[in-house]
C-alpha cells in the first residue's frame, strides 16, 4: 500500500513536471491580465462579459462543457484563450506535447473589437515600422492600437543590433498586415489584424507542409536562431514556433502571455 502510494506521488510530481503549462484561470485571473494589457479598450471583465470602452461587451463564455480540440480550436471563446500558458524563452518541451499551443487558441470578434472590425478599419490604424534601420531599412504595416507597432519597433531595432549571421532569417520578411483566413479555416489570421509579423519564409517550416508521423504527431522541425525569439518575446510577442502545429516564421503581438513586456 505504501509502495502504491509512493508510486502515485511520484507520478503525480512527475506528470506536474512534463505537462504542458495548463491555466487554471478564472474571470478574476483575465480580469486582472486584460485590463492590465488592454489598458483603455477594456474597461472591464466580469464572470460573463468582457466590456469594451466602445460601449460594447462581448461574452467570456467560461462555461464547463467539454470542447474537442477541434472545436476549441474554431469556436474558442475569449475564456479559451487563456487555457494555456506560454513558454518564455529557451526552456521549452521539444517534441511540443500535442495540440498545446498557447495563444493559437483565438476569438475571432475579441481581436475584431481591439484592432477594427474589417480591412478598412484596421488599415485606418496601420502605421509604419522601419524594419532593421541599419541593415534593412525598409519600412513595414504595423496596427498602433495598444502599442503594437511602438513594440515591433524596439523588437526590430534590437534585432538589427545582431551579429550579421542572423540577418539572412530577418530578411526579406514574408509580410505583416494581410486580411485573410487562416489556411483550411474560415478564421481570420492574426495578419488581418495588423500584428503578426513574418520574418524570412525561407527558413521556415509549416505543420500544413508536412505529414503526421505513425503515431499520429506532426514531427517538430525548426531553423529559426531562440536569439531571435527571446527578442520577440522581450517585447511582447508570442512565436508560433512554439505550438504543436507550429508555423515558425510567424510572431504576433500577445501581451496577455506575459508578465513583464519591455
Ligand atoms: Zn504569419
Amino acid at each position: 500500500m505504501q509502495f502504491v502510494r509512493k508510486i502515485g506521488i511520484i507520478l503525480f510530481f512527475g506528470l506536474m513536471h512534463f505537462a504542458p503549462s495548463q491555466a487554471q484561470k478564472n474571470f478574476q485571473d483575465i480580469k486582472q491580465i486584460l485590463l492590465k494589457n488592454y489598458n483603455n479598450i477594456i474597461v472591464n471583465v466580469d464572470s460573463n462579459f468582457v466590456y469594451f470602452k466602445s460601449g460594447e461587451k462581448l461574452p467570456l463564455n467560461n462555461s464547463n462543457e467539454k470542447k474537442t480540440f477541434e472545436d476549441t480550436l474554431n469556436y474558442a471563446s475569449i475564456f479559451d484563450m487563456f487555457s494555456q500558458n506560454y513558454v518564455y524563452g529557451k526552456d521549452f518541451q521539444i517534441p511540443i506535447p500535442k495540440n498545446f499551443e498557447p495563444g493559437r487558441i483565438r476569438n475571432d470578434d475579441f481581436f475584431r473589437k481591439i484592432y477594427g472590425n474589417s480591412k478598412n478599419e484596421v488599415n485606418k490604424n496601420l502605421t509604419n515600422v522601419v524594419w532593421l534601420p541599419k541593415n534593412y531599412g525598409i519600412k513595414i504595416k504595423f496596427s498602433r492600437i495598444n502599442g503594437a507597432a511602438i513594440q515591433l519597433q524596439k523588437v526590430s531595432d534590437e534585432l538589427d543590433k545582431l551579429p550579421k549571421k542572423f540577418l539572412e532569417y530577418l530578411e526579406p520578411i514574408g509580410g505583416t498586415f494581410n486580411w485573410r483566413v487562416i489556411a483550411g479555416t474560415n478564421k481570420l489570421s492574426m495578419h488581418s489584424f495588423g500584428i503578426a509579423i513574418d520574418i524570412n519564409t525561407k527558413h521556415s517550416h509549416y505543420w500544413r507542409n508536412l505529414k503526421e508521423n505513425k503515431n499520429g504527431i506532426y514531427p517538430y522541425h525548426n531553423l529559426i536562431p531562440l536569439e531571435i525569439v527571446e527578442i520577440f518575446e522581450k517585447h511582447g510577442f508570442i512565436w508560433g514556433g512554439k505550438w504543436y502545429h507550429f508555423d515558425t516564421m510567424h510572431f504576433e503581438y500577445r501581451p496577455e502571455f506575459f508578465k513583464n513586456i519591455k
